[in-house]
């Protein structure tokens, strides 16, 4: 790797010696890939497979969400695994590859004049003119007692990732919104009886969903009532609720319970000027996965998009990689369609 480091002035930059006292240390690469879960890891297989020199930047372990997850019995090729376990064959492959894997947090992106992009890291800066974000999110907690202990064990926020486990099991599910009304519906299809558990009497689910909900056979209601408590043995048998009404305190028996109050994308190192949906999801193209950045794509879980699956995120980072290639060919071209206003805004801070 060349010593090189950057100085950037009056909206133009330069490589200098990385001695040099005015530098930050840089590494250069042909694409960075922001995020290490089955999302990063695909760009990474990808992008060492098609020659180019890349990156990937993961702030913990690799495997994202996958090392939250216990089995998973809908990723193609396998009957069942362990998420730990598609987490390090994914992570070996995509080192096999040649694309090198960094521990380090990335702290934002910016925009240099010419389409590089500068991707800062608590351990160093790196440039490439294409970059892949695939930095997940993660569901909101209720944080109650029980809620970490049980994760995987009856404790669940994917209802199409861990329906089919509970079959003929009483469950709840947590949550007022659209999502909470949707997957207790899909959960029907599994459970002998779905009670949705809400804090207020009022849903912010759509009426049309809530109406299909409220007539179903299988689902009943509990409004102004909280969580206090998820509790079991080896796995959930039980919660302790509140009446915010009547403080009045109850036992649900529940095998298991599904937690839909939220997702909190993790778009925040390069929010402001990419464009995003209502929920803080980055937009992109749905031909190629670029934002609307020139260079700058998204995948996985970051990405708004109807579902969110390890399949899904494989499938858009394939495609983001191949279009990322592609993009450079046409920038190395000199072909550079980044409109300047983008870069003097975030030569100042962060993308
Ligand atoms: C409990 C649970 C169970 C699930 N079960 C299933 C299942 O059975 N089947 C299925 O198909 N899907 C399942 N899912 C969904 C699936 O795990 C996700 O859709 C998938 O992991 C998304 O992959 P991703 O790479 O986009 O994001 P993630 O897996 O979230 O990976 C993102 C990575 O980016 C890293 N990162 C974030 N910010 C930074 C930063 N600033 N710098 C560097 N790195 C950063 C994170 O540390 C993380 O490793 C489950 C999800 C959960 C939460």
């Amino acid at each position: 790797m060349p010593a090189l480091g950057i100085v950037i002035s009056n909206g133009t930059y330069r490589r200098t010696p990385r001695s040099a006292t005015t530098t930050v240390p840089t590494h250069e690469f042909d694409i960075a890939i922001i995020g290490g879960g089955p999302a990063g890891l695909t760009a990474a297989l990808y992008a060492g497979r098609n020659r180019e020199r890349a990156v990937l930047l993961e702030g913990k372990a690799p495997g994202g969400q996958l090392l939250n997850t216990e089995l998973i019995e809908d990723y193609p090729g396998f009957l069942s695994i362990l998420g730990g376990e598609l987490a390090t064959v994914m992570e070996e492959q995509a080192a096999h590859f040649g694309t090198q894997l960094v521990r380090t947090e990335v702290k934002a992106v910016k925009m240099l004049p010419g389409g590089m992009k500068l991707v800062e890291t608590y351990d160093g800066d790196y440039l490439a003119p294409a970059v892949i974000i695939t930095a997940g999110g993660n569901p909101r907690k209720l944080g109650v007692p029980g809620e970490e202990e049980f994760a995987g064990r009856g404790v669940s926020y994917c209802a199409v990732c861990d329906g089919a486990f509970f079959k003929d099991v009483h469950l709840a599910v947590a949550g007022g919104g659209d999502a909470a009304v949707e997957e207790a519906l899909f959960l029907t299809r599994y459970a002998s009886k779905v009670t949705i558990i809400h804090r207020r009497k009022e849903f912010r689910a759509q009426p049309i969903l809530l109406d299909e909900a409220r007539k179903h056979p299988k689902i009943e209601f509990m409004v102004d009532t909280i969580i206090e408590s998820i509790d079991g043995g080896e796995k959930v048998n039980h919660l302790s609720l509140r009446n915010l009404d009547t403080e009045r305190r109850s036992v649900l028996d529940v095998g298991g319970i599904f937690i839909f109050i939220g997702f909190i994308p993790n778009t925040q190192l390069v929010d402001a000027h990419i464009d995003h949906d209502k929920a803080g999801y980055y937009k992109t193209d749905p031909m190629t996965m670029m934002t609307n950045i020139p260079g700058i794509f998204a995948a996985g879980d970051v990405r708004s998009q109807l579902t969110r699956q390890i399949t899904t995120a494989v499938g858009d980072a394939t495609t983001a990689t191949i279009a990322a290639s592609k993009w450079i060919e046409d920038w190395r071209r000199g072909h550079d369609d980044t409109p300047p206003e983008l870069v003097e805004a975030t030569l100042h801070g962060a993308v």
